[in-house]
């Protein structure tokens, strides 16, 4: 009997308790990342053309697989950014804030201008969850880290700070934003439009920032051009010597 608790003890695997309060990776991810990485690819007019899809993936997950999924860095992440660098026009960013679906749907129809999520980089990752674990090779699929109850420093989020960063940094001449009057504070300091992009905003190659607040038609307007969450944006952006407007509901539709 004993020898059959000992051989039980060690051959049955502990039920793993849900570590994590966030959902686990993506089910599919590499296909997924693989399949838009292809698509980008055959789309898109970029310098990256041929690139290896599938090295690009290897890197990306060399950034986080087989760590601690709390404990991820902006420097996990360089390998990945260096390799899909990718060069965008001027005057032609589109950055967000709480308006991803606006803000995709003008880029869908206005092709010359880009979000991060019409970059590879952003393609790729828009939308997916994924960590590993230390000790392991394998993607935790069952949870990871929810940034706001477990941890900040965790892939998701760190990839996302690393590439807004990047984007930010790399923008140059009219740069627009599109903002949401629909709820209380279109500019928050703690979203990454507020606590990270706009930081790396480079003077030297900004020439405007120019803000739409957008409303949902037939709803209450929360806040707009002249409220005071807007007045923060305009004397943070000040202080940085980059020039700033704002408009109220840009039209942004075009003919379907
Ligand atoms: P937002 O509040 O609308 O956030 C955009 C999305 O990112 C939301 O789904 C939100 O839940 C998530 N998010 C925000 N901060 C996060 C964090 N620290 N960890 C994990 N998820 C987080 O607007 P925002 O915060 O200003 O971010 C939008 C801007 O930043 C855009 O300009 C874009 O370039 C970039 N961004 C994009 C994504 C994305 O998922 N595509 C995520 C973060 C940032």
């Amino acid at each position: 009997l004993m020898v059959g608790v000992l051989w039980w003890r060690q051959s049955s695997k502990p039920l793993e308790p849900l570590q994590w309060r966030g959902p686990g990776t993506t089910a599919h991810i590499s296909e997924i990342v693989l399949g838009r990485c292809f698509s980008y690819m055959q789309e898109v007019q970029s310098e990256l053309r041929d690139q290896d899809c599938q090295k690009i993936w290897n890197v990306f997950k060399n950034a986080f697989l087989t760590k601690n999924p709390c404990n991820i860095t902006e420097e996990d992440y360089q390998p990945l950014v260096k390799l899909a660098n990718q060069t965008l026009p001027c005057n032609k960013t589109l950055l967000w804030s709480r308006t991803n679906a606006l803000a995709h749907q003008y880029t869908k129809v206005q092709q010359e201008i880009f979000t991060l999520e019409d970059t590879l980089l952003g393609s790729m990752a828009d939308g997916l969850v994924w960590c590993g674990d230390a000790g392991t090779t394998e993607m935790n699929y069952q949870s990871c880290p929810n940034w706001k109850t477990d941890c900040r420093s965790n892939p998701v989020s760190v990839f996302w700070n690393t590439v807004s960063k990047k984007f930010a940094e790399a923008a140059c001449g009219v740069v627009h934003v599109m903002l949401n009057g629909s709820i209380s504070k279109a500019f928050d300091q703690n979203s990454v439009f507020g606590s990270v992009e706009i930081l790396n905003l480079h003077p030297a190659r900004v020439h405007s920032l120019q803000a739409w607040v957008m409303h949902d038609i037939g709803g209450v307007s929360r806040d707009s051009c002249s409220g005071s969450s807007i007045s923060d944006l305009r004397s943070i952006l000040s202080k940085k010597n980059i020039m700033f407007t704002c408009q109220d509901d840009y039209s942004v539709r075009t003919p379907m």
